[in-house]
């Protein structure tokens, strides 16, 4: 049992009171209710512990649904199987741990390495064995494209290939599954606006999906490939850079429910070094992907954008709350998008906003706790909460 006294709330992420101050009652990891400040909270709450936040903000815990746990660095990446194993599965879970210490409650990892590491460490946390982060994983992503890693991916060919290893990913415990539909912006081999597989294979995966009662997520740059993606039934568009004005329209006129998960860090990184290649190659796409996002969050409203990072390990701990500051000062949105995209909007992505994404009675007591009120002025998330509580157990 937990009381958080005295927290103010965010109004459009506190759901189910008009309280703009009060206690939040949490039991058996879940908000049990939210009741005015002092309330006495009677039977059954006798010995709890109890944080109180002087009228600091609470918020629900935030969500990222673009990492790749076992990255720890660019150099260890580029090595690719010469890493040894041990240290994908060390690195997979400090990344976690180190997610949770900065209010990251729930994470998605779009593309493990080929033995797993994020599985095996996302099952030790559900057995509550380790600490960290909720996390849904893909396991290795799925590529018809022989350039790209082989320690991330199993490649596949042809709708049969693409079946089968869609298949082996979730009977090995995968909870979603990740495609790789364009060239990386990362690669110095690869074309960042080509598309690297057929709708056959992609509209194979998307069956399979759903047959597993989950749906599938592609990493997709250019705009043919997301064109593709989208009309083969494929859920979340990672990254989405070069989304055109035709794809955004028709998700709009066909009710579709994809989702784009911006990953405006990792542009960023790429961004900061632009004597290298990869750098200068950003600096020349930036506005066309800056023109693209823009037109998906200015003209179509009902089109989902998830948060994502997609930075290593060593990268993120530099400044671990930057995509904050990047989606308000490079993209402009409101400071209320910006906070629904990294919570409600983003447990909505992935199906779990009856358990994740606000404050509500009957979800997870997952919250971070923030000096200052973000919905007036974002800058407050750009440094990690003072408090972290994930399930009720205050983390730090
Ligand atoms: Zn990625």
């Amino acid at each position: 049992m937990l009381i958080l006294k005295n927290a103010s709330f965010v109004p459009f992420l506190t759901e189910g009171t008009d309280l703009k101050k009060g206690d939040v009652l949490v039991k058996g990891g879940l908000i049990d209710s939210i009741v005015p400040c002092g309330t006495d909270p009677g039977k059954g709450y006798e010995g709890a512990e109890i944080l109180d936040l002087g009228g600091k903000t609470l918020l629900p815990g935030l969500i990222d649904l673009h990492c790749h746990l076992f990255y720890e660095n660019i150099g260890a990446l580029m090595k690719g199987n010469g890493q040894p194993q041990p240290e994908f599965a060390i690195n997979t879970l400090r990344y976690a741990q180190k997610f949770l210490d900065c209010g990251y409650t729930t994470v998605r990892d779009v593309g493990d390495n080929h033995c797993r590491p994020a599985m095996y460490v996302r099952n030790f946390i559900n057995s509550g064995k380790v600490k960290g982060p909720r996390i849904t994983t893909s396991g290795p992503i799925i590529s018809s494209n022989w350039t790209t890693l082989d320690t991330l991916d199993i490649f596949a060919c042809g709708s049969d290939g693409f079946r089968d290893a869609v298949r082996k990913n979730f009977a090995q415990g995968a909870d979603f599954i990740k495609l790789y539909g364009s060239g990386s912006l990362m690669m110095p081999s690869n074309e960042p606006g080509y598309p690297i597989i057929e709708s056959d294979e992609i509209e194979a995966a998307v069956l399979v999906a759903k047959r597993n009662s989950s749906y599938v997520s592609v990493h997709a740059h250019g705009k043919t490939a997301i064109d593709m993606c989208v009309k083969a039934g494929v859920h979340t568009i990672e990254h989405a850079s070069m989304i055109s004005a035709d794809t955004l329209n028709y998700i709009d006129d066909n009710g579709l429910d994809t989702a784009l998960v911006l990953t405006m860090y990792a542009i960023d990184e790429i961004l900061e070094e632009p004597e290298t290649y990869n750098g200068k190659r950003m600096h020349q796409i930036m506005p066309t992907i800056k023109e693209s996002l823009l037109r998906a969050y200015n003209d179509h409203k009902n089109i989902l954008l998830g948060w994502g990072t997609d930075v290593s390990l060593e990268k993120f701990t530099s400044d671990p709350m930057r995509e904050f500051r990047l989606r308000k000062e490079t993209l402009g949105m409101s400071n209320e998008d910006i906070l629904r995209q990294a919570t409600i909007d983003s447990a909505k992505i992935i199906f779990q906003e009856d358990k994740v994404g606000s404050i509500k009675a009957g979800k997870y007591a997952d919250f971070v706790v923030v000096d200052g009120d973000p919905a007036a002025d974002i800058s407050v998330m750009y440094k990690v909460p003072e408090h972290v509580v994930k399930g009720g157990e205050i983390v730090r």
